[in-house]
C-alpha cells in the first residue's frame, strides 16, 4: 500500500472505528444491487458498532431489492425531502458509495456539496472527482461492496461483521458481476468464500435477485428481443430501445429492464450493446461491452456519461429516434475498434 493510501486508511478509521457518530450513507440515483448492498453491509457494519446510521438513497429502488434482513434505516430523499435533509444535515460523516461523482447522486448533488462536516467515498469506478475529504477508490474491485469488506478489515470493524452485513456485500458482489459472469478476480472469490462463513443462504439470495419478475416483465423482456432489437453484425453492435407507451402497456415497475442490455452479448460475434429507454424529457442509456472495448469512453464522449470500460450509463436530450439514429450513425466511427475488439 502506498504511504497516502495509508494515511487515507487512518484517517477513514478514526472518522468511523473510534467514537460513536452519527453517519449517513448515500448510494447512487436509481440504486441497483451493489449501490445498495454496499449501503446496507457498510450501514450494518457501522451501526453493530454503536454509531447512530441511515441510508439515504435519492430515490426508490426495484422490489428485488427490498428483502434484505437488514435493520439499518433507509430513507427515500425525494419521498421524505424533509426528513432526509435534517437527517442528512444532522450527520457527523457521509459516506458516498458506488458513484464517481457528485452528478451522479441526482437532486442529492447540491446537499452533498453544502454538507460541510467529514465526507468519505468509496467507489470501484474509474476517474473518481475529488469531491470527498478521503477518497476510497479501488477500480481492480468487482464491486463497492467487495471493496466496503475489505475496508471495514483494514480499519479494524471485522468482528461487527455478522450475516445481515455479509448478506448485503454478497448481494452486491452477486449483482456487479452480473452473478460471477464479469470482472471477478481472485480477491473477489476470497471475499466470497469470507462472506460465507456468516451463515448466509446464497441460493435465497440468488432467488430473491435473479428469480423475482413480475410475467409482465417477463413478457417485456420477450418484446424487446422479438421486435425492439437491431443486431449490426458489420459492427458486432446491436441496440433495443423502449418507449414510455411500451413500458405502460407491460406495466412497467422500477428494475423491470435490468439486465436487458446484457442479451443482445449473448449473441455470438456481438461486443457492444445498447438500451435507450425513453424517460419524460430524456433518454436513458445504458452501454455494456465486452473484452477491451471502452462503453465508458463511448458514454462520456457522446452520451454524458460514464462507468466501467464493459459497463456504462448516459442520457440523451434528443427523442428516442433521433437518439437511435445517432447511436448507428456513431459505429462506423468506431468500426475498426469493434472489429479489433478481442476478448
Ligand atoms: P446502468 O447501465 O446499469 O445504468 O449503468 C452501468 C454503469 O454505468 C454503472 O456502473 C453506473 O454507475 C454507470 N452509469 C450509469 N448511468 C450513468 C450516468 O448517467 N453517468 C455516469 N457517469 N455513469 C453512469
Ligand atoms: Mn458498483
Amino acid at each position: 500500500m502506498k504511504n497516502t493510501e495509508i494515511e487515507i486508511i487512518t484517517s477513514v478509521k478514526q472518522a468511523l472505528a473510534e467514537s460513536k457518530k452519527k453517519i449517513t450513507i448515500v448510494p447512487h440515483e436509481n440504486p441497483d444491487g451493489d449501490a445498495i448492498g454496499s449501503a446496507l453491509g457498510l450501514g450494518q457494519v457501522l451501526q453493530n458498532f454503536g454509531h447512530q446510521v441511515q441510508i439515504i438513497p435519492v430515490n426508490d429502488y426495484p422490489d428485488f431489492l427490498k428483502w434484505f434482513s437488514s435493520d439499518v434505516p433507509v430513507i427515500i430523499f425525494e419521498k421524505q425531502r424533509k426528513l432526509a435533509k435534517k437527517l442528512l444535515f444532522e450527520s457527523d460523516v457521509l459516506i458516498c458509495v458506488d458513484f464517481n461523482t457528485e452528478k451522479r447522486a441526482g437532486h442529492l448533488e447540491k446537499v452533498i456539496k453544502r454538507f460541510d462536516r467529514t465526507k468519505i467515498l468509496i467507489d470501484h469506478h474509474p476517474f473518481p472527482t475529488d469531491f470527498c475529504d478521503f477518497t476510497v477508490s479501488e477500480t481492480t474491485y468487482s464491486s463497492t461492496a467487495e471493496l466496503v469488506f475489505d475496508l471495514v478489515n483494514s480499519i479494524g470493524l471485522s468482528d461487527r461483521i455478522e450475516s445481515k452485513s455479509a448478506e448485503a456485500l454478497f448481494t452486491g458482489i452477486l449483482t456487479d458481476t452480473g452473478g460471477f459472469n464479469h470482472n471477478t478476480s481472485n480477491n473477489t472469490f476470497r471475499v466470497i468464500s469470507n462472506l460465507m462463513e456468516f451463515d448466509i443462504n446464497p441460493d435465497k439470495i440468488r432467488s430473491e435477485v435473479f428469480h423475482n419478475f413480475s410475467a409482465d416483465r417477463m413478457k417485456l423482456l420477450g418484446f424487446c428481443l422479438n421486435e425492439k432489437m437491431k443486431v449490426f453484425p458489420e459492427f458486432r453492435a446491436a441496440v433495443i430501445s423502449l418507449t414510455i407507451e411500451e413500458l405502460e402497456r407491460f406495466k412497467f415497475k422500477p428494475g423491470d429492464t435490468e439486465g436487458f442490455v446484457n442479451y443482445p452479448l449473448s449473441i455470438n460475434n456481438i461486443v457492444f450493446s445498447a438500451l435507450f429507454i425513453e424517460k419524460e424529457g430524456f433518454v436513458k442509456a445504458s452501454f455494456r461491452s465486452k473484452g477491451n472495448f471502452p462503453a465508458n469512453e463511448f458514454s462520456s464522449k457522446y452520451f454524458s456519461g460514464g462507468g466501467h470500460l464493459n459497463a456504462a450509463g448516459g442520457e440523451s436530450e434528443l427523442d428516442l429516434e433521433k437518439t437511435i439514429l445517432k447511436f448507428t450513425q456513431l459505429l462506423p466511427e468506431f468500426k475498426h475498434q469493434l472489429l479489433e475488439t478481442t476478448i
